[in-house]
């Protein structure tokens, strides 16, 4: 092949990424996994002044049950963190948010229980809707579009950041969330960018539609702001220092 043609298939491979995806059966064992690597040291810094602070170590007062009830949030407090209550559901904030700049820190079980998907498995919402997925991805073998920073289903993430259970870890995520028209189809789809740990794990990705396990479904018109969800997934993960800016158009950034 020459330089033009390779030049030509980086070009082509490079503007079909909303489509690598699709590449792959979905959580295919055979798809790739990304690269280990080792994060810095782990730092935690107090919210920015703009921020909408969602839990701040001592209260769940901005959360509620997912179910339909929305009764109170059943999660415990442990340590200044929040933690998974297996069976009890997951929760979801009680405002709506739309574009936004989240940073949420997490921490997997000590001792690690389970294998695979059944390893410290949780999960942040956008919208309540799309899952970028919090897995015990420490030395834990599952399908790449199902591991730690993954939007899950669709895309693995770039690098294996994870840090080992009972440390903790971070996720910031910029969400553009879907446009619809006023019949209620999809003008534009979801993006999302992860730095796991500090290490880019999602680029500006578009999302097929909605997460869920074993299919893709796709699109369906919803509200324009949507509460954030955490998932019980059975395993007592614990999240901490979980801020929000609103970076919707009119919010007052500019
Ligand atoms: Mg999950």
């Amino acid at each position: 092949m020459t330089r033009a043609a390779v030049a030509l298939l980086l070009i082509a491979s490079m503007s079909a990424g909303a489509q690598v995806s699709q590449q792959w059966p979905q959580h295919s064992m055979d798809r790739p996994r990304p690269p280990v690597v080792k994060p810095g040291a782990f730092e935690s810094a107090p919210p920015p002044s703009d921020a909408i602070v969602l839990f701040d170590g001592k209260s769940l007062a901005k959360w509620r049950s997912s179910d339909s009830t929305h009764g109170p949030a059943k999660w415990k407090i442990v340590d200044g963190a929040m933690e998974v209550a297996a069976g009890t559901g997951g929760i979801e904030t009680r405002d709506a948010f739309g574009d936004c700049q989240l940073h949420i820190e997490w921490r997997a079980p000590t001792p690690a229980k389970g294998e695979g998907q059944e390893r410290g498995n949780s999960g942040v919402f956008l919208m309540g809707t799309y899952e970028v997925q919090v897995l015990d991805s420490y030395n834990n073998i599952t399908y790449a579009d199902g591991q730690a920073g993954a939007v899950y289903g669709q895309y693995p993430p770039l690098v294996n950041a994870s840090r080992p259970p009972g440390d903790w870890q971070s996720y910031d995520i910029i969400w553009h969330r879907p446009h619809f028209d006023a019949q209620g189809r999809l003008v534009s789809a979801a993006r999302v960018t992860v730095f796991f740990n500090g290490l880019l794990a999602q680029d500006n990705v578009s999302l097929t539609g909605p997460t869920a396990h074993q299919h893709r479904p796709p699109y369906h018109a919803h509200p324009d702001a949507l509460p954030l969800g955490l998932q019980d997934h059975g395993n007592p993960v614990r999240f901490r220092n979980i801020w929000i800016r609103n970076l919707e158009p009119g919010s007052g950034k500019p």
